[in-house]
C-alpha cells in the first residue's frame, strides 16, 4: 500500500468520534514502516495492550478500524489460525472486536474476527515474518494470490464495520 501520515490515518478512522481519532496512539515511525509490504497497517496502543488499531485503502480511500482484542490465544498449545491471513499460531491470534460503524456502533453493535496478535499478517503472508513450523500451509497458490486472499478476507471485515 501507498504510505500514510498521521493526519491521513486519524481521519480515515470510521468507528470512533473525532475526539477518539484524535487522542488515539497512532505510531511515530510511520517512516520507517514496510509500507510497500503492507496489505494494512495494524498497531497495538503500547499504554492500552487491548487497544488495536488498523488501517488500509479501499477503492484508493484509507479507512481505519479500532479494534479491542480479547485475550491473547486461547492457550499457549492449542493452534489458532488468522481468519486474515490463514497463518495459524500457537497462542499468536486474538479475537479482535470492532465496533460497528455509526449508529449501529453506538447500540453497541460490533464485528469480531481472529486475527494475528501482532497485526503483521502481510509479513507472514510475504515470509517476511516466521510463525514457526507449520504455520503456513503448503499451498499451490502464488504469492499474489495469498496476498490477493488477505486483501479479501480484510476488505470483507472493514465493509461489514462499516455495515455494507
Ligand atoms: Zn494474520
Amino acid at each position: 500500500m501507498e504510505s500514510l501520515t498521521e493526519q491521513e490515518i486519524r481521519a480515515a478512522f470510521v468507528n470512533c468520534t473525532k475526539g477518539e481519532a484524535k487522542r488515539l496512539a497512532v505510531p511515530r515511525d510511520l517512516a520507517e514502516r514496510p509500507w510497500e509490504d503492507l496489505d494494512y497497517l495494524g498497531w497495538r496502543d503500547p499504554q492500552a495492550p487491548d487497544r488495536a488499531y488498523l488501517v488500509t485503502v479501499l477503492d484508493g480511500r484509507p479507512r481505519a478500524v479500532q479494534l479491542r482484542a480479547g485475550a491473547r490465544g486461547f492457550s499457549q498449545t492449542r493452534k489458532s489460525m488468522c481468519s486474515m491471513c490463514l497463518t495459524t499460531h500457537s497462542g499468536g491470534v486474538s479475537l479482535m472486536v470492532a465496533p460497528k460503524a455509526g449508529k449501529a456502533g453506538q447500540q453497541g453493535n460490533s464485528v469480531g474476527a481472529y486475527i494475528c496478535d501482532d497485526l503483521a499478517c502481510s509479513l507472514y503472508v510475504r515470509g517476511k515474518r516466521d510463525a514457526g513450523a507449520g504455520a503456513r500451509l503448503h499451498e499451490t497458490l502464488t504469492l499474489e494470490e495469498k496476498v490477493q486472499r488477505t486483501v479479501t478476507n480484510l476488505t470483507a471485515f472493514v465493509a461489514k464495520v462499516l455495515g455494507s
